[in-house]
C-alpha cells in the first residue's frame, strides 16, 4: 500500500514547484480536498435525503499565490491549456471546459455575496491525484481545494457548509452539472476512518465514526473505466423522475415518502416512475439503518445493506452497466462482505468492503473475470477515509 504521508508531501512538493514553473514565483500557499467515496446513499442528496459519503486519500492539491491585479489565471496537471480571464468577467457565460471549476468557485463565492471587485487576482496551479471520471469526485476536490484557497487567501472566514453550498454552486452553474451538495460536503467535512453522514434537507451533518481500521477492513475500489458525464444524458433524466414521482405523490421531494407509501405510489405513477421513486425511498432507508449499525454493531454489520443498494440501483433506478455488476459479484465471491456501485452511475466505479487480508484475492478475481467477459482491465485499489480538505503549507 501507498505510504499516504510520503504521497501527501511530495504532492505538496510538486505543486508549488509547478505553480513556481507556470507562473515564475512562489505561491503563497498549497491547499488540497480530497475525492470521495459514497459508502452508501447514492441519488438521494437531491431529493433531500441521506448520504453517507467519506473523504478518500486521494487529494487534489491547489497552489495559488495572490497577484497585484484582479486577473486569475488557472493551469492544471490535467490539461496543457492555461486560461487567464479577468476577476469581474468571470461567470458561468464566460467559462469553459474543466477551468469552469476552479473559476466557478470564484465567480460563486461572488454570488454568496462576496464582493469580487475589491479582491485581488490569483494564479493557481492544479495537481490531483483523483481519478478523472471514475465516480470518486475529482470535480469536488478541485473545488473545494480551490475554495478552500480562496477562502484563506481573500480572508473570508467562511464556514465549510457554506464552502459545500460555493462548491455546489459552481458544479451547477458554471459547469452546468445539476449535481447535490455530498461530494463537497464529503470533501470539505470528511475525518479520519470517519464518514460523514448529511441531511441534505437540513444539510445537517455528523461525523460517523467507521471503525475500519479496529475491524481491519479495507474499501477496495474498482474503477471500471467506463466512463461517464454528469452534465447530459442519464443523470438528468433521474432526477426529472424524481421530480415527476414527487409531483405525483404531491410532496416536496422524495425525501417526504416513507417506505410504507410505497404500495399506495404503485398506483399514482407508472411502472418506470415507480421504479426511481422506489429506489430512492429505501436507499433513504438503508443510510439510517448503515449509520445505526456502525453505531450498534460495527462496519462488519452493513454488508448486506450495501448489497441491497445496489440490487436497487441495477433494477429499479438502472444505473448500473454490465462492468460494474460483474465488478459486484465477483467482489462478493472473492470474500469482500458487501459491494456496491458508488457515484452517479452509468459506469465509474464499485467498492467492495473487504477484510484486509482478502484484498489481494478480490483484485485478483476481479481482474480476471473483466479479462475473461472482454472488459476493459479495471483499475483496483484501495481507499482510507481520511481528512478533509485543508492548508498544507
Ligand atoms: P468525477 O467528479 O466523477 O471525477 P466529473 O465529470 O464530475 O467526474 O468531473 C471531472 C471533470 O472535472 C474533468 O473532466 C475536468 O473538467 C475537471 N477536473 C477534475 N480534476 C481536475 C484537475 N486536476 N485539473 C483540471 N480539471 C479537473
Ligand atoms: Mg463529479
Amino acid at each position: 500500500m501507498t505510504n499516504t504521508s510520503n504521497t501527501t508531501s511530495d504532492a505538496v512538493t510538486a505543486a508549488s514547484a509547478a505553480f513556481e514553473a507556470e507562473f515564475g514565483r512562489a505561491a503563497d500557499g498549497v491547499w488540497s480536498a480530497p475525492g470521495r467515496v459514497n459508502l452508501i446513499g447514492e441519488h438521494t442528496d437531491y431529493n433531500e435525503g441521506f448520504v453517507l459519503p467519506f473523504a478518500i486519500d486521494r487529494r487534489t492539491w491547489a497552489a495559488l499565490g495572490l497577484r497585484q491585479d484582479a486577473r486569475a489565471r488557472v493551469t492544471s496537471t490535467f490539461s496543457p491549456e492555461h486560461v487567464e480571464i479577468e476577476l469581474r468577467d468571470v461567470s458561468p457565460e464566460s467559462l469553459d471546459s474543466w477551468s469552469a471549476y476552479p473559476l466557478g468557485i470564484a465567480w460563486a463565492l461572488g454570488e454568496n455575496g462576496v464582493d469580487l471587485d475589491s479582491k485581488p487576482g490569483f494564479d493557481v496551479h492544479i495537481h490531483s491525484d483523483v481519478p478523472v471520471g471514475a465516480g470518486l469526485s475529482s470535480s469536488a476536490a478541485i473545488e473545494c481545494a480551490v475554495a478552500v484557497a480562496l477562502d484563506d487567501s481573500w480572508q473570508l472566514g467562511l464556514d465549510r457548509p457554506t464552502l459545500a453550498k460555493v462548491g455546489q454552486l459552481a458544479e451547477n452553474k458554471a459547469v452546468g452539472a445539476p449535481t447535490g451538495i455530498m461530494d463537497q460536503s464529503a470533501s470539505l467535512l470528511g475525518r479520519r476512518d470517519s464518514a460523514v453522514f448529511l441531511d441534505c434537507r437540513t444539510l445537517r451533518s455528523d461525523v460517523i465514526d467507521l471503525g475500519f481500521a479496529a475491524a481491519d477492513l479495507q474499501i477496495v475500489v474498482i474503477d471500471t473505466k467506463v466512463s461517464h458525464s454528469h452534465a447530459t444524458g442519464g443523470y438528468a433524466a433521474r432526477r426529472a423522475s424524481c421530480e415527476a414521482g414527487a409531483a405525483a405523490l404531491g410532496v416536496e421531494s422524495l425525501r417526504d415518502v416513507a417506505v410504507d407509501d410505497l404500495d399506495r405510489a404503485r398506483g399514482l405513477m407508472d411502472d418506470e416512475t415507480f421504479r426511481r421513486v422506489r429506489h430512492v425511498v429505501t436507499e433513504n432507508a438503508r443510510v439510517l439503518a448503515t449509520v445505526r449499525a456502525l453505531r450498534e454493531s460495527g462496519p462488519l454489520a452493513i454488508g448486506e445493506l450495501l448489497d441491497e443498494s445496489h440490487v436497487s440501483m441495477r433494477d429499479d433506478f438502472e444505473i448500473s452497466v454490465p462492468e460494474l455488476d460483474l465488478a459486484v459479484v465477483t467482489a462478493r465471491e472473492a470474500g469482500a462482505i458487501g459491494a456496491r456501485m458508488t457515484g452517479g452511475g452509468f459506469g465509474g466505479a464499485a467498492i467492495a468492503l473487504t477484510p484486509s487480508h482478502l484484498v489481494g484475492a478480490v483484485t485478483a478475481r476481479v481482474t480476471d473475470a473483466f479479462a475473461a467477459a472482454g472488459f476493459t482491465a479495471p483499475e483496483v485499489f484501495v481507499v482510507t477515509p481520511s481528512d478533509g480538505a485543508k492548508r498544507e503549507l
